[in-house]
């Protein structure tokens, strides 16, 4: 089970949504979020932080580290924690969600009307989206390919 969570980025402009694998962690071992705007006054600390394109998650890792006897062993990071799911963005980047939901409106239109052109359509939609966000440079977009 994975619990979600929106969060505010610290000048208050965007709202990230975040996903915690299996509920491991919890929601407190977010500290802030950054979003590009804000990001731009933070001095990054590899130690608590992490960057996915210009975007900055910073992780509270006493709590991660706390929380982390149920991880058999594993070395505790900002990436760690990213990378394997335990706080991570819901979907691909920060605000994937609300934006797909709007992407797909226009295609489950199609649904109603063609079914079938909607299967295709909307394979063809992810495909294309993944490869978008690859050349973006987010962070999940790279770690399937
Ligand atoms: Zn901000």
């Amino acid at each position: 089970m994975c619990i979600d969570h929106k969060m505010m980025c610290k000048c208050g402009t965007l709202t990230a949504s975040l996903n915690f694998r299996d509920e491991i962690m919890p929601v407190e071992v977010v500290n802030r979020i950054f979003c590009p705007q804000c990001a731009a006054d933070v001095s990054f600390n590899a130690e608590n932080m992490l960057r996915d394109n210009d975007w900055i998650i910073e992780y509270d890792m006493d709590v991660a580290r706390f929380m982390a006897h149920k991880l058999s062993g594993a070395e505790i990071t900002p990436e760690y924690l990213f990378d394997q799911g335990y706080c991570t963005w819901r979907g691909v980047y920060p605000t994937d969600h609300i934006d797909s939901v709007k992407e797909r409106e226009e295609l489950v239109k199609l649904a109603k009307i063609n079914p079938r052109k909607y299967l295709d359509e909307i394979k063809k939609w992810g495909i294309d989206r993944m490869e978008r966000l690859a050349q973006e440079g987010w962070r999940k977009a790279h770690a399937g390919q």
